[in-house]
């Protein structure tokens, strides 16, 4: 039996009313101690009763009293909420009577645990509810209240369920190898699911990505030779001078940093020092910085200048950006060309100069179709919310990816099962089955008390 837990569910400061919340087998039974008024073990569910907390004789608060019964109720246990009077005095004290009557101060989240372990929101859900607190824009308030109501779940449990489906495809084949008709039969169908799961999973996995963007925005970096025009660049999109321009070469030799909007959406730009070869030890600082940069950014412009040919540090930086999401863009166009452009075919190009605003509305554009933003607002905002969940995502479907290799390759079915059993299991790790406590503890652990 879980023992009965109080904790102040309001913020705690000066305020209208505030509510301390209680949950457990006992709840009715220890505010009953507490509370003059109705007999609250005669009440039906899901009903107020006004009256008053009293601690002995003295009148504490004259209160109202929720009393949700289980198993309908945010936990599934009993649950009485007492709306009392804001201000910390009064719900302190509120509080310290429960604690003393038998109730014990909640942890962190513990509620929402609570809802967790007896099954009435998945990991997901509960997740979104952290979420749904924490949002401060429009778009993640959108996100976590249809995660809670449980849009993600189904999503990946139907995942989940055409997993078990083809696995039970392959028990059959395993079971009775001599029918070899459906043995044929039933690997082509195989692959065909395996191939439109890993095609649903991977949409899933890049719309979420995306949707990353919409909470944190487009962390770009600008990239390429000194003197290219990469702070002409980013002054052209912030359309103010915030880089320093200039001819000298090397000049933008820290890091300059800025916002623009995209529909709405951050990109949160950073211009790094000028990457070339160079005693310079300041400079040469920048470059390392820079060269570290293009590691954690979700977009690369890398600049090239149209008019000189391609030098060993340009095609290190195009080396360095050919695997991550980059637009390289070929400036000063105004200029004689005479970069080898057909190098760059299989590259993201944008030829421009900086001389008008025609080149920054081509890149935004770019950035627009590269990141799928002008269908943002027409999204149904099922995504998955989290790096944890994310990578859980991740790792089915390489071993969705690698059930389709062995497929391909002929390899026996009880090997193919072995890596459809590994999708199955980290898509239940997203949603909470199979859950180590670790990871549980530590994730409600960033929930607010009373939640
Ligand atoms: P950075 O060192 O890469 O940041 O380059 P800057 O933005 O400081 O530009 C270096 C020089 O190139 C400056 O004199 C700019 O005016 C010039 N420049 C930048 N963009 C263009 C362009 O599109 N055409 C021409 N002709 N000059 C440009």
């Amino acid at each position: 039996m879980n023992d009965t837990i109080a904790a102040i569910s309001t913020s705690l400061g000066v305020g209208a009313i505030s509510i301390v919340r209680v949950s457990g087998e006992q709840s009715i039974k220890i505010v009953n101690k507490i509370f003059e008024g109705t007999d609250l073990s005669k009440v039906q569910s899901h009903t107020i009763h006004y009256g008053k907390i009293k601690d002995k004789d003295e009148v504490i608060d004259e209160v109202l009293v929720s009393v949700m019964l289980s198993p309908k109720t945010y936990t599934t246990e009993d649950i009485v909420e007492i709306n009392c009077h804001g201000g910390i005095s009064t719900t302190n004290k509120v509080l310290e009577l429960l604690l003393t009557n038998g109730a014990r101060l909640a942890e962190k989240g513990e509620f929402t645990k609570r809802s967790f372990l007896n099954g009435r929101i998945d990991l997901t859900q509960s997740e979104a509810v952290m979420d749904l607190i924490q949002s401060k824009t429009n778009n993640e308030r959108k996100l976590a209240i249809n995660n809670i109501e449980g849009r993600l779940s189904k999503l990946i449990k139907e995942f989940r369920e055409n997993i078990t489906d083809l696995i039970s495809h392959i028990e059959v084949n395993i079971d009775y190898p001599e029918y070899y008709d459906i043995e044929i039969m039933t690997t082509e169908k195989i692959r065909e699911i395996v191939k439109k799961q890993i095609k649903e999973l991977k949409y899933l996995i890049k719309e979420s990505e995306n949707k990353e963007i919409i909470k944190t925005g487009i962390k770009t970096i600008i990239v390429g030779r000194p003197n290219v025009g990469k702070s002409s660049i980013l002054n052209n999109l912030l359309e103010y001078d915030k880089a320093i321009v200039t001819d000298v070469e090397g000049t933008t030799r820290d890091i300059v940093e800025g916002n623009i909007y995209i529909e709405g959406i951050p990109l949160n730009i950073i211009d790094t020092a000028g990457i070339r070869q160079t005693e310079d030890i300041v400079e040469r600082i920048g470059v390392e910085k820079s060269l570290s940069l293009i590691e954690d950014a979700d977009l690369i412009l890398v600049v090239l200048n149209s008019n000189e040919k391609l030098t060993k540090t340009d095609r290190e930086i195009l080396e360095k950006t050919k695997d991550k999401t980059s637009i390289v863009i070929i400036n000063k166009n105004d200029l004689e060309a005479k970069i080898e452009i057909e190098e760059l075919k299989d590259r993201n190009i944008i030829t421009t100069n900086t001389t008008s605003l025609k080149g920054t509305n081509s890149l935004k554009e770019k950035i627009k179709e590269m990141f799928n933003l002008d269908k943002i607002e027409t999204k149904d905002y099922t995504y998955l919310t989290n790096a944890r969940q994310l990578s859980l995502a991740r790792l089915s479907l390489k071993s969705l990816e690698e059930s389709l290799k062995r497929i391909e390759e002929n390899y026996p079915l009880d090997i193919i099962e072995l890596d459809l059993k590994s999708a199955f299991d980290n898509l239940g790790k997203i949603i909470g089955i199979d859950y180590s406590d670790e990871i549980i503890d530590n994730l409600f652990k960033n929930f607010c008390v009373g939640k």
